[in-house]
């Protein structure tokens, strides 16, 4: 007998899978607020640059499909790129936003991530969506998106979750040597350290501290800057509504970070 579909509010958690416990969280957040929970799992190819690590992203299907269902989920959709994308031709392009930062380090990345998010807004049609703090700019682009396109439904943003050492929980930690995560939670307490030295001395200063420090320990800093909340502007005093962002390389990863202050 099949059992009665749930009605009710929906929540979507898109993801690329490889999950972890950050991944985790936001099911959960979900299914604590939302009659049923819906979990995308899609490596975007969109939102991968020609030298990016589309082909060695971790993929771990089963193993997500098990974890997903540990927690849940009710529902886990996992398309191949030729379902989600036949022949596609249309963008979302977000304009400002979607340039600073990641988006300068990575063109064309959140074009990729806002043309999935709005075709999975439309064909999971949720009540809410899950998006975590760790991909700080993300959550920005895809704000922008839900207000500019009128979607309708509400976004849930859900604070990173982080290793026991401070490092932020990702996919892409699988790829740091062992040398390299020992490493790897200095972005961390970097952050927290630059929180407090803005409070005491020029902004400008504790940035190029930072900057410096981990450029020193073998990291390579694309920026380590504050901006504004909204906007992502750089800012060069502190603000009521401001975050510190940082991404460097490590080896060949890239590791991503934020602080709210
Ligand atoms: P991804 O599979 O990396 O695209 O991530 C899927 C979602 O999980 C995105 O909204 C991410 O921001 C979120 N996420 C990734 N890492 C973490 C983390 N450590 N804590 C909380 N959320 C996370």
């Amino acid at each position: 007998m099949r059992s009665e579909p749930k009605v009710g509010t929906r929540g979507l958690v898109p993801t690329m899978g490889a999950f972890h416990e950050g991944h985790l969280e936001l099911m959960r957040r979900s299914r604590s607020h939302c009659d049923q929970t819906v979990v995308s799992l899609f490596v975007n190819p969109l939102q991968f640059g020609p030298n990016e690590d589309l082909s060695r992203y971790p993929r771990q299907e089963d193993r997500d499909f098990e974890m997903a269902a540990d927690v849940g989920v009710d529902i886990m959709f996992a398309p191949s790129a030729e379902e989600l994308l036949p022949n596609s031709q249309t963008t979302v392009h977000v304009a400002e936003l979607a340039h600073r930062w990641e988006g300068a380090r990575r063109p064309g990345h959140f074009d990729g991530v806002a043309t999935i998010v709005a075709k999975l807004f439309n064909l999971v049609r949720p009540e809410t969506a899950y998006f975590g703090w760790k991909d700080f700019q993300q959550c920005a682009v895809v704000d922008r998106i839900v207000t500019d396109l009128n979607f309708p439904l509400n976004l849930t943003f859900v604070d990173t979750y982080r290793e026991p050492d401070g490092l932020a929980m990702s996919s892409r930690n699988a790829y740091l040597s062992p040398e390299h995560r020992k490493l790897a939670p200095e972005i961390y307490r970097t952050l927290v350290s630059c929180r407090q030295e803005v409070a005491q001395k020029p902004v400008s200063i504790a940035l190029l501290h930072a900057t410096k420090h981990l450029n020193s320990l073998g990291f390579l800093v694309d920026y380590f800057a504050l901006v504004d909340t909204e906007t992502l502007e750089p800012l060069d005093e502190v603000t009521n509504q401001c975050r510190l962002i940082v991404a460097a390389k490590l080896g060949n990863t890239w590791l991503i970070d934020n602080l709210g202050l």
